[in-house]
This record gives structure tokens, sequence and C-alpha cells, in this order.
């Protein structure tokens, strides 16, 4: 959208604006959707996470230091952190610059759009998130707000959207739902929470009974909660949902991760499929179904939430190891905690420990004997200072009154308190932990950093005795080791590290190596040549084993003018030798800078030549160490894949030439195959192609007539000399290149009508959950 065309913000035009406070997860979004509107966005905050500013700048948005509110801002925004000491804050009183809430301004900037508001207490970003996911599979183009950053960090929190619709979670804790008039109005649930705003349960109805009655359409609320259904009873347009109501939804299984729903009433009957666990995201997924359906989207819904990404904070998984699973959670009213530790009850066989820090002193007065109930479903409690979030304490209201609480309704639990000494506390628990844990560190503070910087410790203590165990039975001429580097092992040059690298020596080393990891249920995943490879910013949790020993770089003539290679040997070693032989029909494979093992993996091609056409049998190694050899008759490959090879690491191969020919002859082909290579390939470091031609057309060619050549994401650029290579322009990082194969995909999608396939892998990954 162009300048001339914004809407006028509280009766001025303003074509630029700040945001104090940005990286929070309420005005991070809003920013982002308000720079997608066309509007000039700056902003700051003192403490922003990586993921949030990585939104930020690829939306467009300058990041200021404290205070510096550019000259051309007409209009200051504050997360409700802000207080008037601020120095932006301060800034703008002295210039005489309106500030505003953010409340205030979502519901400005959406006034000219059909707005559907999600509220209510529970869950309302989890099904904020869901109705947005199921819009983007649907097609729909509503613009939207979430109130989070999603799992997948490449779906952006917000966006501007091309048709009159917009998705925004809308807060109740501050006031500002006063000010919002929506045309469809989604309430999750209703329970009271914010008693400092609210000082009774009767004003919070009042306020959500005020925003039912200014709602132009549907008011869809849950049919279980009482609170909401007595709330919009006035509600001419009071729409159901739930196992009974207008639209129905029954949970027929709930299991790893996966939730199938039947469908009935309004929903046209069938099953939806949610990547989620638990009842209420059931409720959740209800809810989001519902309102996509009265927004007008005509798909069947048993897919539209089948990927769900999820959110950050919500359930998030942040290990899942045989030994141990953490999980991270932002519930921090009583009813959450109960419906979390429920749910997460039935997860699990072993212990369930939770880390519970309480959010602001006026809510822990309020519900400590809620948290207490709540928490009593647990084996063990670590609790941790309350989070003040800007409130001084309160008598009444601290961790230590939780603490009192909880001895008192469950006076044999396990509890661990030490006031001001989270680090302590946190200690205890690494002591206490035992096989089979299931930890949740709940709160919506700063317990997120926390039970981040627990899981690194405890982590990098696993993979240490894990990296010791491989040593010892290995030889010493193998190499194993931690947190080796992958970028410098792959020719684009991106990526983080190996939690653990080896180079085996031989046959015997590496079937120790796998044998051993298998009883440590440690993944193992081979590397070659690394040509083929976006290896994430965070590394791999996993021991990858190179084999870039001599032992795996044979090239044996055999019996029958065949030639044994071994899966280390580089694609152009292996013409060179083959040429040397006077061996014809290897010469395609000049110029792909793969390996042996790595070409027969991707099953990699060029010039008209495949690497299965070459090759007779097989010889891989299972990750239990067994070997196996397979004909090639009785391997299952195709493009840019071997079925065979995905969970095992091929040894080796018996190669077939085509026929003999003079050195000199094979040496002359080679040189017409690298010509050609050279002028139609870009010299900067790449992957390789990024994606898979589609059926009878070029990916290249799709995304050049797109328009895309020279499209960039940080130092990730679409290659001016063939499109379909990303090239890294110096300090690329995995996420830039995530973000535009993104970009791309979806700009070629709806140029041509094509949605292109990956080609390149996402290494210890898949790009079903980024994309
Ligand atoms: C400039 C450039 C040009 C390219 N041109 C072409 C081309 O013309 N045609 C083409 O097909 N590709 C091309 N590629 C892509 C790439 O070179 C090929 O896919 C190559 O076969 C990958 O081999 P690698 O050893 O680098 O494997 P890697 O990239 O290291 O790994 C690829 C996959 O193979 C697996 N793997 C590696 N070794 C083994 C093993 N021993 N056993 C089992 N699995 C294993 C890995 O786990 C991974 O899943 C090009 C790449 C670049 C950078």
């Amino acid at each position: 959208m162009k300048a001339g065309t914004l809407p006028m913000l509280f009766g001025q035009t303003v074509t630029a604006l700040h945001c104090v406070g940005i990286g929070g997860m309420g005005l991070g979004p809003l920013a982002i959707y308000l720079a997608g509107r066309g509007f000039v966005v700056s902003g700051e905050d003192d403490a922003m996470t990586d993921g949030m500013r990585a939104q930020l700048i690829s939306a467009g948005i300058v990041i200021t230091s404290a205070g510096a509110v550019p000259d051309n801002a007409r209009l200051v925004v504050c997360s409700s952190a802000i207080t008037p000491a601020h120095p932006a804050a301060i800034a703008a009183k002295t210039r005489g610059l309106p500030v505003v809430r953010r409340g205030e301004l979502l519901a400005e900037v959406t006034r000219d759009r059909k707005l559907v508001a999600v509220c209510g207490s529970h869950g309302k970003t989890s099904t904020t998130a869901m109705l947005i996911t199921a819009l983007r599979v649907a097609g729909f183009p509503a613009g939207y707000v979430l109130g989070g950053l999603f799992n997948a960090g490449t779906v952006p929190p917000a966006c501007a959207g091309s048709n009159d619709w917009v998705v925004a979670e809308i807060d109740e804790s501050d006031g500002t739902i006063g000010r919002f008039n929506p045309e469809i109005t989604v309430t999750v649930n209703l329970d009271w929470d914010h008693p400092d705003h609210y000082r009774r349960q009767e004003d919070l109805e009042a306020a959500f009974g005020a925003l039912f009655a200014r709602t132009r359409g549907a008011v869809l609320v849950s049919e279980v909660c009482a609170m909401s259904g007595k709330v919009a009873a006035a509600a001419a347009a009071r729409i159901t949902f739930g196992s009974t109501g207008d639209y129905r939804a029954e949970i027929i299984s709930d299991r790893d991760g996966e939730i199938e729903l039947e469908l009935a009433g309004r929903f046209s009957a069938g099953r939806a499929t949610v990547r989620a666990f638990g009842g209420f995201n059931a409720i959740n997924a209800t809810a989001a179904l519902a309102a996509a359906h009265l927004m007008g989207v005509t798909v069947a819904p048993d897919r539209l939430l089948a990927a769900y990404p999820g959110v950050r904070r919500r359930q998030a998984v942040l290990l899942a190891t045989k030994t141990m699973t953490v999980i991270e959670d932002y519930a921090h009213h009583p009813a959450e905690i109960r419906a979390l530790l429920g749910s997460l009850r039935q997860r699990t066989g072993g212990r369930l420990v939770v880390v519970f820090q309480p959010h602001r002193y006026s809510r822990t007065a309020q519900f400590k004997a809620g948290f207490a109930d709540a928490l009593a479903l647990s084996d063990a409690v670590y609790l941790i200072d309350v989070y003040g979030a800007g409130e001084v304490p309160l008598a009444g209201g601290s961790t230590a009154d939780v603490c009192v609480e909880l001895k008192r309704v469950a006076p044999n639990l396990s509890v661990i308190y030490h006031r001001g000494d989270h680090t302590r506390t946190l200690e205890m628990l690494t002591r206490d932990r035992q096989a089979g844990d299931l930890v949740a560190f709940v709160g919506a503070g700063d317990i997120d950093v926390m039970a981040r910087d627990w899981l690194k410790a405890v982590d990098a203590e696993y993979w240490d005795k894990a990296v010791e165990a491989l040593r010892a039975v290995v030889s010493g001429e193998t190499q194993v080791k931690r947190e080796e580097s992958l970028a410098r092992k792959t020719t684009i040059g991106i990526g983080g590290a190996a939690r653990i690298y080896a180079e085996p020596a031989g046959v015997k080393d590496l079937q120790a190596l796998v044998s051993e990891a298998k009883s440590l249920a440690l993944s193992v995943i081979a590397l070659g040549r690394g040509s083929n490879l976006i290896v994430p910013d965070e590394g791999v949790d996993a021991v990858v084993i190179s084999l870039r020993q001599p032992a795996w770089e044979v090239f044996e003539p055999r019996a029958g003018g065949h030639v044994w290679v071994g899966a280390g040997l580089r694609l152009k070693n292996l013409c060179g030798l083959a040429a040397k032989a006077g061996l014809v029909g290897f010469e395609f494979l000049e110029g792909i800078p793969g390996n042996l093992g790595g070409a027969l993996r991707m099953n990699a091609g060029a010039m008209g030549g495949w690497m299965f056409d070459v090759v007779e049998e097989v010889q891989a190694m299972t990750f239990g160490g067994e070997i196996r050899t397979w004909k090639k008759a009785d391997m299952h490959v195709d493009y840019r894949h071997c079925a065979e090879l995905h969970d095992t690491i091929a040894l080796g191969a018996l190669l077939r030439p085509a026929s003999k020919s003079e050195a000199g002859e094979i040496a002359r082909q080679i040189d017409v195959y690298k010509e050609k290579r050279q002028k139609s390939q870009p010299r900067e470091p790449s992957a390789g192609c990024i994606f898979k031609n589609p059926p009878g057309d070029s990916a290249g060619r799709l995304i050049d007539v797109s328009g895309l050549k020279g499209e960039r994401v940080g130092d990730a650029e679409v290659s001016a000399t063939h499109a379909n290579f990303i090239v890294n322009r110096g300090h690329a990082s995995a996420a830039e290149v995530i973000e535009l194969v993104r970009r791309v995909r979806a700009q070629v999608e709806q140029a041509k009508g094509v949605l292109l396939e990956p080609e390149v892998l996402l290494y210890g990954k898949n790009w079903k959950d980024v994309l």
C-alpha cells in the first residue's frame, strides 16, 4: 500500500511512527502489521529475542537505541510495560507527539477492516494462531496480528493481507478492549483475571458484555464456559462451539502430538487433524475452524490445521529424548495451569515435574490458593520468585505465599523454593532429575530464558558424557569431536555445529560408533561434502558422521570391468580416476561437488545422466551396525532420492562403466561439461539447486519469470546467473536462506500457480516444519 492511501490515525495523517517496547509479543506483531500497511515504522526495546528481531528486520522496521525517536515520527506507541519516565516517552512529550497504547492503535488501524477479534481468558493466542494457519492453508488472504510468534520462525506473526478482513488477538488486561467494534468476536472462554484492572468479576463481565453488544456479526462463544454463556446471553448473533453447540467437535484420538476431531453441526460432517495435544487445544481448534467458516472459508477443514506449527511458549517442546522431555508454557492463571498439567499427566508415564514462576504480585495475591490446587497435580514443584511485570511487591502476593498454600493442600508433595536464588532452585532440579521425567517450565515472566539456560547446562553435560562414551569405543585414528562447526564443511558456508562429529577410520570404528550412539539413544546422520545442505543456525542435535578418511576413498577395478568405489571418494576424483583408467560413463559427475555417498543418497544427476545409471550394487551400514548389500534392481530410487539410504550410511558401491575408451577422449568430454557448467552456474558459495524441477518445467525458469533474480534476505540472494541457486553473499545465516526460500515459494505460487518443493536438504530437520 502506498503512503498516500494510509488510513488516518486518531484524526491525523501519520506516515511514520515509533514503537517503544517493540520486542514484546503485543507490540512487535502490531509493528509488523503497520509496516505491511505502508507506515514507516521504527522501534526500540532494551530486551529483545533474536526471533522477534529477525521478524522485525525482515519487515523493514528500523530498530533504534533507547529514546532515539526518529525525526519523522508523528506518533509514539508504547507497550504496557513502558512508564512515563522512559526516555522515549519523555522525548515524545518534549516534541508534543501523541503517545498511545497498543490496544488503542490496533483498534484505530483496523477500523477500516472487517475485524475478527479473538479474545478471552485462556488460549486466545493459540486460537488466533490456529485461525491464521487455517486461513493461510485455505488461501484466504486476510490480514492478521498475532500476540506471539509462530514456532516456525518463517511464518510472520502479522501480515497486512489483501482482502478486507483482519484477524487480531485483543487483550482485555488494560481496558483497551473498549475501543473495538468487531465484525466477529471469538471468545475462547472467560475467567476472572487481571484483578489489578478488574477489581470484581462483574467489571470483567461488563467489559465483555459491551464488546459483544458492539459486535456487528457473530459472537462465537464456548458451549461449556458458563461465564461467557452468561455474558453472551443477550447477544443477538450468539453462536456456540464445543462438543455440543452449533459448531461441534468430538476428540477421536489425542496421541503423538496430533488430535483427531470428529466434526458435526454447522461444520459439514467429517474429521479434522490438528497438530497439537490436549483437550484445551481441541477446543481452541474448534473455535478457530468455526471462525474460519463464519468468515467464508469453504475449503474442507480436515487438513487446515494438520501442519499447525504452534506458538512459541505454548506447550513448546524444548527437548524430547528417551530419557527426558522438557516443555515450556505461558500458563499463568490457575485454570490454565490445571488444564496444562492435566494433559501433560496423560502424556507421561514418568514423573511430572513443574517449575513455576508466578506472574504479577496482584495475580499471585488473588489466586495463590488456585495455583496451589493446580500445582498439586504434579509430582514435584520447583518455585521461582514472582515476576513483577512492573508491579511493586504486595503483601500476600509472593512466591512464599504460594509455597505455604501448596504445603497446606499437598503436604507430601516435594516442593523446592529458595527465595531470591533461582539458580540454587534449578541446581536442585538438576540434582533430582530422574529418567523418564517430564519437566514443565510454567509462567509468563522470564522463565522461558531460565528454561533454556537450564537445558543448555543439562544438555551440555549430556553431550559431554556422550562424546566420552563414543571416544571410548573407537581406535585412536578415529576423530570424535564436540560442537564441531559444520559451516566450513558445507559448500554454502552456513550453519551451526554438530553436537558430536566423527570421522571414523574404518568399518570397525563406524560400527562401534553407530552401535554406541544407538545405545545412548542419539540420532546419527551422515555428512558427505555438504554440497546439498542448509545446516540450521542452531546446529544439529546428532552424531554427524563423515567418511573423510582415506579408507573410504578407494577406487578398485573389479572383475567384469566393474569398479568398487568408496562412499567417501569425491565425484571429481572418481571422474578423474575413471578417465585415467579409460572407463566411459562417469563424465556427467564432473562438477557435482559431492562425494559418492551423497550422490547415491541424492541420486545426483546432470547432463542427462543419473548416479544410479552407473550403479550395480550398494553396500551400506544400518544405524544398528549391520552391513547390507542391495542390487540396484532391489532399490527404490527416484528423482534426488534413494529410500534405502534414508536411515543407513552408504559405505561404497559397485559401479558399471558404459564402455572403455581412450583417456584423452574421455577428458575432452569432461571439458565440454565443465565449460557448460561454468557458463550456467554461479561462482559464489551455494548449495546447488534449491528447488526440485516440477514435472515438465524448470524451477529456475519459474523463479526467473516471477522476477525474483537478485531477491535478497540479508546476505542470502537468488543468483542472477541461475535463479534456482541461492548464493551466500558473505555472512548469510540459515534463517535468511529459509526466509528467502519461503518468499520465493510464495511468489512463484502467486505468479505461476506452482508450489515449488525444496531439493536442497534442511540438515537434521524437515522443511515442512519451517515453511
Ligand atoms: C555448485 C553446485 C552444483 C551442483 N550441481 C549439481 C548437479 O548438477 N546435479 C545434482 O544432482 N546435484 C548438484 N549439486 C548438489 C550436490 O552436489 C549433490 O546433491 C551431491 O550429490 C551431494 O553430495 P554431498 O556429498 O555433498 O552430500 P551432502 O550434501 O553432504 O549430503 C546430502 C544428503 O546425503 C546424505 N549422505 C551423505 N553421505 C552419505 C552416505 N555415505 N550415506 C548415506 N547418506 C549420505 C546426507 O545425510 C544428506 O542427507 C550441486 C551443488 C553445488 C553446490
